[in-house]
C-alpha cells in the first residue's frame, strides 16, 4: 500500500465546479474512522488524512477537498444499518411516506443508490414494488443479494445507470440516502440518476442537515467518507443545473438532525410544496452561506475542546478512571479532535465484529459492554453521540453503581444517578 496514491485533493466544488474554494474549519487531520485494528494491524503504519472543511464562495456548499481513495475506505466497512432499530423503524416510515405521497403502482421500481443491507428497500417490497439496490460494499450487497433484495455489488455511475434501465425499464423512484452524502464525484452520480429517471419519477435523498451540525454541534458526523455538509441553498442551483427541482423537504433527528428531500424534472408530473420556500428563509436567516458561520462553529468547537479537556485533566487527577461507550465512526473524530485519546482506557461496544480490536489513531482496545461492569469506569464518555439517551436508559445499572456519564454533545455535562 503506497500511501501517497491512497489520498487525492479537489481543486474544484463537488456541486457547481469553482475553484473559488475557502476554508471554512479547520480541524485536525485523522485516520478513516471506521478502520479499527487488528492486532496484527497494529504495527503498519496508518494512513492520517485531512478533515479540514471548505466552502465553495460561488454556491455555498461546505465540503471535504480531501478524498480516501474509495477502494480502500469501504474496503472493510462494515457499517449495517439494519443493526440499529431506531434506523429500520426510520426506513419504514420513510418509504410509508414516499408511497402515500407520491402513490406508485404497484411493481413500479424503486433503485437505492447504496442500499447497504437493503432495510429500506424492504419496506418498498412490502408496499409491493419491485426494488433493486446498488452498494459497493461487496460482502453487505451480497448477504442483501441472499436475503432477497437483489443488490448489485459496484460503484454507481452513468454507465450502470444504463444497464439498469435496459434491463429493467425506468425508474419510478431512485433513492440514495447517506450515499448522497458520501459521494464524491456528485455531478457524475447525478448525470446517472437521470438516465433512470422520467418526468413521472422522483428522486429522493436523505442527508445529515448542516444547520443541525452547526446549531447542536455535530462534531461527530464529519468524517471521511462525508464529503458533503449539504444545505438546501446550493443544492437549489446544483438541481437546476440539471433542469431538476426540489418539491419537497421535510427535517427529522436521524443523527442528530437530517433531512429528506424529494426531487423531479422541471416538467414532472408533482407539485412543489411550500416546505422548500421555507427552509430556504430559514437558512438565509441563519446565514448557511456565510463563512462568518462557520468561524462561529470553529470557536464553539474550540471552547468545547477546551472543557473537555479540563474535565478529563480534573478526573485524573482524582486518579479516577474513564472509559469510552461506542465504537463508532464518530468516536474516531471526537477522540482524535478532542485529543483525549490518551486518557480513555478502553473502549466498549455491542457490536462483535469490533470487539478485541483498537481504534484507529489511539489504539484503544475495544471490549464486550459486559467488560464495564466487570471493570468498572468511573466515568463513561459517551463515544456514540448519537445514541446518548439509549445508552444512558439501558445503563443505570452502571450509574447505580456510582458511574457517571460524560455527554460531550451539544453541551458538556456529567450525568449521575
Ligand atoms: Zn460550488
Amino acid at each position: 500500500m503506497n500511501k501517497n496514491n491512497l489520498i487525492s485533493k479537489r481543486n474544484q466544488c463537488r456541486l457547481c465546479d469553482s475553484k473559488n474554494l475557502v476554508m471554512a474549519v479547520p480541524l485536525k487531520p485523522t485516520p478513516v474512522a471506521e478502520k479499527y485494528l487488528s492486532e496484527e494491524e497494529l504495527n503498519n503504519d496508518e494512513l492520517f488524512c485531512p478533515l479540514d472543511l471548505f466552502m465553495c464562495k460561488d454556491c455555498g456548499h461546505i465540503q471535504l477537498l480531501d478524498i480516501v481513495e474509495p477502494n480502500f475506505l469501504y474496503s472493510d466497512y462494515t457499517y449495517s444499518s439494519g443493526r440499529s432499530k431506531g434506523l429500520v423503524d426510520h426506513f419504514e416510515k420513510y418509504a410509508d411516506d414516499i408511497c402515500k405521497k407520491y402513490l406508485p403502482s404497484e411493481n413500479n421500481l424503486v433503485v437505492d443508490i447504496g442500499s447497504n443491507d437493503g432495510t429500506l428497500l424492504k419496506f418498498f417490497k412490502k408496499q409491493k414494488l419491485r426494488v433493486l439496490g446498488v452498494d459497493p460494499a461487496n460482502e453487505i450487497a451480497q448477504k442483501a443479494t441472499k436475503e432477497g433484495i437483489e443488490t448489485i455489488p459496484k460503484f454507481f455511475d452513468k454507465q450502470l445507470a444504463n444497464e439498469i434501465i435496459e434491463k429493467y425499464g425506468k425508474v419510478k423512484i431512485v433513492t440514495a440516502n447517506n450515499a448522497f452524502a458520501h459521494m464524491d464525484n456528485l455531478r457524475e452520480i447525478m448525470e446517472g440518476i437521470k438516465i433512470l429517471m422520467n418526468e413521472n419519477s422522483i428522486f429522493v435523498f436523505e442527508i445529515s442537515y448542516l444547520l443541525d451540525v452547526i446549531q447542536k454541534v455535530l462534531l461527530g458526523t464529519i468524517f471521511h467518507e462525508h464529503h458533503s455538509y449539504h444545505s438546501i441553498i446550493p443544492l437549489v442551483k446544483f438541481f437546476d443545473k440539471f433542469d431538476m427541482e426540489i418539491i419537497d423537504v421535510s427535517r427529522n433527528n436521524i443523527q442528530g438532525g437530517s433531512l429528506i428531500g424529494v426531487v423531479q424534472f422541471k416538467n414532472g408530473i408533482y407539485k412543489k410544496n411550500d416546505s422548500v420556500t421555507e427552509i430556504l428563509q430559514l437558512e438565509n436567516e441563519n446565514k448557511i452561506c456565510e463563512i462568518e458561520t462557520f468561524k462561529i462553529f470553529s470557536e464553539n468547537l474550540k471552547n468545547t475542546k477546551k472543557n473537555i479537556k479540563e474535565l478529563i485533566q480534573n478526573i485524573q487527577n482524582d486518579k479516577k478512571i474513564i472509559a469510552g461507550f461506542g465504537a463508532a465512526r464518530s468516536g474516531t473524530t471526537l477522540i482524535s479532535q478532542m485529543e483525549i485519546g490518551k486518557s480513555i482506557k478502553y473502549i466498549v461496544d455491542d457490536n462483535q465484529s469490533k470487539q478485541g480490536k483498537y481504534s484507529p489513531g489511539d489504539h484503544i482496545l475495544v471490549r464486550p459492554t459486559s467488560h464495564m461492569y466487570e471493570n468498572f469506569p468511573d466515568y463513561m464518555i459517551i463515544l456514540a453521540w448519537v445514541h446518548s439517551k439509549n445508552i444512558i436508559k439501558d445503563h443505570q445499572k452502571y450509574l447505580n453503581m456510582g458511574g457517571s456519564f460524560i455527554v460531550c454533545f451539544p453541551e458538556l455535562k456529567i450525568i449521575k444517578k
